[in-house]
């Protein structure tokens, strides 16, 4: 904190927002926050986007959320702490007693610090003994983590953000980078001004604003990467852009869940996707495609590629990310500066809490599993709980947690941080879920009302972003804390200090006896100790002082880990290891080039439903609005979602930008404005994710993927009328 003249200070702190992760100051005056700035020293270089400049009017949102609330003859009236409390507790206590704990369930969030979501998930999985815990990063990076995982054995990117000032080919597929990670795209823009020649290739079915600075930009019909991708391949292979002493020393090839394929096996694989044959599929050019890879593949070249919800919110998410893998295990250009696989995350904490923190249904901590015997005795022990605690069944995903409401199945569930009541695919039936009778919903939030804690029985008033402490950790493997600025508006707690309150009011006190923040992050870095995720050298001092450190940093001294699995760099690559780069996380230590099929989506459109439909986000705002849509500015740049048409599907409808249309599908339908443009490809219509008043979910299919268990928000059939 630097102290300013006249009583200000300066608070360092974290954007509230997206996964980048970007470092700033707090200023506090008279103890109310007035301003924010970006913070110099951090890898955001002092840069802020416009809704992490605006931050502060969160805070004195009139929708903030400042006092208990019970709901009495349907509608939510103000309590007690204690009653709001008592009542969980006892219900709770109640379902878990006549049903047993895999009665109850715990939704968690990204945007939770990791400190609250490490209780929740201690005091669910071994206080109450139930694995019903899941968060929403299952909704938008579940599919990038079943990418890494089979791909390279652990989660997590190896690359940083440094990387992007050394690339001289960006390949961004399914990420509008320009709108939802502003902060990277304008250093993308940046390297592009300092180094010309530096090109820019952007696979996406839309003509977004991050394509619209692409040197290449490969429109597509939804679904239809994976063919893309392979053909890339198979350039890069036929032309021998590949790396082969690389593919010898560091790569498998595997199919299906076994890497048992050789390299012969995988160029007959290829075989079948030409760039004729994939663009055919794909509904593109093949040249275009022949050119990407000649880019992606040229020697000497650093080439990095982005990705994120496009490829990761898809029945087939995981082989996307797959394939993305394939292109820099082929060529080599992994693990040096600029060449690197790189995910984008949407949530400021879903890597460091969530992903690491192992708060979802089949993980434990730090890469630990469920279904793994030893990974759960060594919890057990370092929980200090009986052996045979924690279940070896993993519990359900997300999706599959509100459909065992739905069933009835599960009676009581604690929603701390998040939204679901907007954000769930296929929405209408997961809100009539939340509605049975006997289902008892609690919703620690810091605004009120939201499309969730409408439904809710109990809401507890949650302290915000700046009114608490805590770690993120974003995109890039960077662990920052966040300070307090100030105290909690209202009646409002922290989260972590609500679930304490649970777990001692359902005599599990023993296991979360935490007083302050500081005392769970000394937990956590026990906990971490031995894992390759290993940030015991982070404490708290530590981080207080830094602007951010990159793990793994075993030790005290150790400065952080630009580039994991790189000799030299990553502390878990001995010194004598005979090549450049080590994938430890695998038994072999070679990463596996999977070969991945083209499929389509689950639903792609046909007589009755004809039109495809995609969601996304825009620039102005931000996941449910439900921060966002109290900025004035923000609301008067982008007020309502609107169904962007091309115009010659606008045309062919009758409609113009501003009348109404119905958007409807098997599942359900909404009413949007429409906004005629040649961003929408033909035949697709886009709809943001933000509006609380105008739900894209209603339409959205609640298909998943197999292996992930990610939903496909980005492709469904449906049809459009005039309204
Ligand atoms: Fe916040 Fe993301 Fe904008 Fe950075 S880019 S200021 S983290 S919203």
């Amino acid at each position: 904190p630097a102290q300013a003249a006249g009583g200000e200070k300066w608070v360092k702190s974290v954007c509230r927002y997206c996964g980048t992760g970007c470092g700033l100051y707090i200023g506090v005056r008279d103890g109310k926050v007035f301003a924010v700035k970006g913070d110099k020293e951090n890898h955001n270089q002092g840069f802020l986007c416009l809704k992490g400049f605006l931050l502060p009017q969160i805070l004195t949102a009139p929708t903030r959320c400042l006092y208990p609330m019970i709901r009495k003859d349907g509608k939510l009236v103000r309590a007690t702490w204690d009653e709001a409390m008592s009542l969980v507790a006892a219900r709770f206590k109640e379902a878990i007693e006549k049903y047993g704990p895999d009665s109850v369930a715990f939704y968690g969030s990204g945007q939770g610090l990791t400190e609250e979501t490490y209780v929740a998930n201690k005091l669910f999985k071994a206080g109450i003994r139930t694995n019903n815990v899941d968060g929403n990063p299952r909704l938008c990076m579940a599919s990038a983590v079943g990418g890494y995982v089979t791909t390279y054995g652990k989660d997590e990117p190896m690359g940083c953000y440094e990387d992007i000032d050394h690339a001289d080919v960006f390949l961004l597929v399914g990420s509008n980078t320009a709108e939802c990670h502003p902060i990277l795209f304008q250093r993308i823009v940046r390297r592009k001004e300092k180094a010309p020649g530096t090109k820019v290739i952007v696979l996406d079915p839309r003509r977004t604003p991050t394509a619209r600075i692409a040197d290449l930009h490969i429109s597509f019909k939804p679904g239809t990467d994976l063919a893309i991708l392979n053909a890339m391949a198979y350039v890069l292979v036929q032309e021998g852009l590949i790396d082969e002493e690389f593919i010898k020393n560091h790569v498998t090839f595997g199919e299906g869940t076994e890497a048992n394929k050789s390299f012969e096996d995988y160029k007959a694989f290829l075989a079948q996707y030409t760039p004729e044959k994939a663009a055919e599929i794909a509904g593109c050019k093949a040249e275009d495609i022949v050119t990407a890879a000649r880019w992606f593949g040229e020697k000497g070249k650093a080439s990095m590629s982005m990705w994120t919800m496009g490829l990761n919110q898809r029945t087939k998410g995981v082989w996307a990310n797959n394939l993305v893998h394939n292109l820099h295990l082929i060529t080599g250009k992994i693990g040096t500066p600029g060449s690197t696989p790189f995910s984008l995350t949407g949530q400021p904490n879903a890597c460091g809490g969530v992903r690491d923190g192992g708060a979802l249904s089949h993980l434990l901590p730090y890469g630990r599993l469920i279904a793994n015997e030893a990974h759960r005795k060594e919890m057990e022990k370092l929980w200090g709980v009986p052996e045979g605690t924690l279940k070896p069944k993993p519990g359900p995903s997300t999706v599959e947690m509100f459909q065992k409401i739905e069933a009835g199945e599960i009676k009581c569930v604690y929603i701390m941080c998040t939204n679901p009541g907007q954000s769930l695919p296929n929405v209408g039936r997961y809100r009539k879920a939340l509605q049975r009778e006997d289902v008892f919903v609690v919703v620690a939030e810091a605004f009120h009302p939201t499309r969730t804690t409408e439904l809710a029985d109990v809401v507890l008033p949650a302290a915000a972003w700046a009114e608490k402490e805590g770690v993120y950790g974003c995109s890039e493997r960077r662990y920052q804390l966040l300070e307090q600025a100030i105290p909690p508006s209202g009646e409002s707690r922290p989260d972590f200090e609500i679930l304490c309150d649970l777990g001692r009011r359902l005599g599990l006190g023993h296991l979360v006896p935490f007083k302050t923040p500081t005392d769970v992050w000394n937990e956590i870095l026990t906990i971490c100790k031995g894992t390759v995720y290993d940030f015991s050298g982070m404490t708290r001092e530590r981080l207080r002082q830094a602007h951010g450190i990159l793990w793994p940093a075993p030790t005290a001294d150790h400065p952080g880990t630009k580039r994991r699995y790189v000799k030299g760099e990553d502390p878990f690559v001995p010194a004598d290891w005979p090549h450049r780069i080590k994938f430890y996380g695998r038994p072999d230590s070679r990463a596996v080039v999977w070969m991945r099929p083209f499929k389509g989506p689950e639903e792609a459109p046909d007589a009755d439903y004809p039109m495809y439909y995609t969601t996304g986000r825009v620039i102005e705002h931000w996941h449910t609005g439900t921060m966002t849509r109290t900025c004035k500015e923000l609301v008067h740049a982008n007020a309502e979602a609107v169904a962007e048409m091309h115009p010659a599907d606008a045309a062919k409808l009758g409609v113009k930008t501003g009348d109404k249309v119905k958007i409807s599908s098997r599942r359900g339908s909404e009413v949007f404005k429409v906004k005629v443009t040649d961003t929408s490809r033909e035949n697709l219509v886009f709809v943001h994710m933000h509006d609380d008043q105008h739900l894209c979910n209603l339409i959205t299919i609640d298909a998943l993927d197999p292996i992930s268990k990610q939903p496909e928000f980005k492709i469904c059939g449906v049809k459009v009328d005039k309204a």
